[in-house]
């Protein structure tokens, strides 16, 4: 099975007056057909810089500095700027952070859409992109009367349904959304979330799905990554994490951090302390002025990624196991 997206050792650095930002540091990701993979982390954690590498969208001031990012089989970085063109949006396609103003305020919803399909496909008519279009608005149960509206006349729930729809139009086979319902309010991004897995359901596309909100990826992905100071600490399967096996010390952090509504007091708990400046990450492990669990070994080396039963997990408690699950201290009361 050839992977829709593989990230090999993947580093991206900022440049800034203050020094080289260590945004993503030797990720390692595969994302296959019909999967949809969350990925969380607290804000600052390089969720975004990764989405963005993948699209090969970087900022000017950012560079992939080491790995390699495979889509389909393709290594995105050493296409030519004319392949990237065909390939960005028809085989990868991204719903960005800042969606809700990623529609043009000046073109109705039928033009731009239209836009989408005749930029790669210059070979169709108007009249059929715009037969298109309407099916895609179907699609995401938009109707069709709306494709001569403006933006600015539209609901934030129905531009982000439309951003959606953009997206995927030319059936790409990955799909990164990041954050797509986070500006939406609950009901609204409840409903948007269940025609996203429909879609995906329908159309057989993989979805990286980023998100800060633990609980919404753990029911919607099936498996989940998890970002703390630009690395992947842990990757993991959905139901694994809903039992509660085999975490890294910061999934745990953020699993306590959730309400847990099955207690009759709802207590949020946030990981005390801060994440690091990526300027000077903490030697060894990235974690460790703030973990729990915290050795020696954990100030001075950085730990392996380990392979459990249902997960890799980046840790140095993992060291001497050997595919079983941890006795955690936190767990023995
Ligand atoms: P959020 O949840 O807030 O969206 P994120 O996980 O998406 O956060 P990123 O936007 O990827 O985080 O940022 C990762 C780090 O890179 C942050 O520390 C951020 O300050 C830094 N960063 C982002 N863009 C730039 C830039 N253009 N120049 C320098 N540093 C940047
Ligand atoms: Fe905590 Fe050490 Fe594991 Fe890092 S390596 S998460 S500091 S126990
Ligand atoms: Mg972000």
């Amino acid at each position: 099975r050839v992977p829709v997206l593989e990230l090999d050792d993947v580093s991206v650095v900022y440049d800034s007056v203050s020094g080289p930002v260590q945004a993503v540091s030797d990720v390692n990701l595969k994302v296959y057909q019909n999967e949809v993979v969350g990925l969380i982390g607290e804000s600052g954690s390089g969720k975004s810089t990764m989405a963005n590498a993948i699209m090969r969208l970087m900022k000017n001031n950012a560079r992939l500095t080491k790995g390699t990012i495979r889509v389909n089989g393709r290594d995105v970085y050493s296409m030519s700027k004319k392949e990237l063109r065909t390939f960005r949006w028809s085989e990868m396609a991204m719903v960005f952070q800042s969606a809700m103003t990623a529609l043009n305020p000046v073109m109705t919803i039928e033009k731009q859409i239209v836009d989408t399909f005749r930029s790669h496909r210059p070979s169709m008519s108007y009249k059929e992109a715009r037969e298109r279009a309407v099916d895609l608005l179907k699609l995401v149960r938009i109707d069709q009367k709306y494709l001569s509206s403006y933006p600015h006349e539209l609901s934030g729930g129905m531009r982000q349904r439309i951003v959606i729809a953009i997206a995927i139009a030319l059936e790409p086979s990955l799909v990164i959304m990041d954050e797509p319902t986070t500006a939406l309010d609950v009901v609204v991004q409840r409903s948007i979330l269940n025609q996203i897995q429909e879609l995906q359901k329908q159309r057989g596309f993989a979805i990286l799905f980023i998100s800060h909100d633990f609980s919404l990826v753990a029911e919607f992905a099936q498996r989940v990554a998890i970002m703390y100071a630009g690395r992947v600490v842990e990757n993991t399967d959905a139901k694994t994490l809903q039992l509660g096996q085999e975490h890294h010390p910061y999934t745990e952090g953020l699993l306590r951090a959730i309400p847990r509504l099955t207690h009759e007091e709802v207590e949020i708990q946030g990981i005390p302390g801060h994440p690091p400046d990526l300027l000077h990450l903490p030697k060894g492990c990235a974690y460790h002025p703030r973990c729990p669990f915290a050795a020696e070994a954990c100030k001075q080396v950085r730990p392996a990624l380990h392979q459990l039963a249902h997960a890799l997990v980046e840790c140095h408690l993992y060291d001497e196991v050997k595919g079983g699950n941890m006795a955690w201290p936190s767990r023995q009361t």
